[in-house]
């Protein structure tokens, strides 16, 4: 009798579809990029307020302006260049997905916590005023599945900013309300 080995097998879930960094029309990085190897997933909000009527690929191209130039931040402080937009990945309000910063470069922050290591996912809006939309969060669960089983990560190590600095309320009380419900979903699919 045959018995079939399938106990244990898991399948790789499917890659959501990711706008990328050529199609949004990307520049380069700039020098200095620290390549890194992804051991944890780290969720974000961008902090303002969602904005219906700009496309993703715009938001990129802003966000990756702001980057790669000096600038001064709403708290006064000065944010230095950056060889990049901070992220690894953008989900914005309608659950569409851009390729940020190339994912084997090390993140960037204007808090206190060392980005090296974590794979970034950014969600647009604000949540501690505004909820996240059922697309983002469909996009989010997603894009996060598919990155736990491509980086091999357990599914305790997936958190959020103010998981590791004292000087954020990022990723916003709604969004992070969600992270339970993200880790149950992930470990339902991969099995850790
Ligand atoms: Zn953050």
């Amino acid at each position: 009798m045959i018995v079939p080995l399938l106990t244990g097998l898991i399948l790789m879930p499917p890659e959501p579809p990711i706008v990328t960094r050529a199609e949004w029309g990307a520049k380069a990085h700039l020098a200095g990029a620290i390549p890194h190897t992804i051991t944890r997933l780290t969720i974000h909000h961008t902090g303002v307020l969602s904005n219906k009527s700009r496309s993703l690929e715009d938001k990129l191209r802003g966000l990756q302006l702001f980057s790669q130039r000096e600038d001064k931040l709403a708290n006064g402080k000065t944010k230095p260049v950056w060889i990049d937009v901070p992220y690894h990945y953008y989900i914005s309000i309608d659950g569409r997905i851009g390729e940020g910063r190339e994912w084997f470069f090390a993140g960037d922050t204007n808090t206190e916590y060392d980005p090296t290591g974590h794979l970034l996912i950014v969600v647009e809006g604000e949540f501690g005023q505004e909820q996240p939309t059922e697309a983002e969060l469909k996009s989010l669960t997603d894009l996060t599945t598919y990155c736990c089983w491509r980086w091999r990560l357990d599914s305790t190590k997936i958190e959020s900013h103010m998981d590791y600095s004292k000087q954020t309320d990022c990723p916003g009380k709604a969004l992070y309300a969600f992270l339970p419900t993200l880790r149950a979903q992930v470990k339902q699919v991969l099995g850790h």
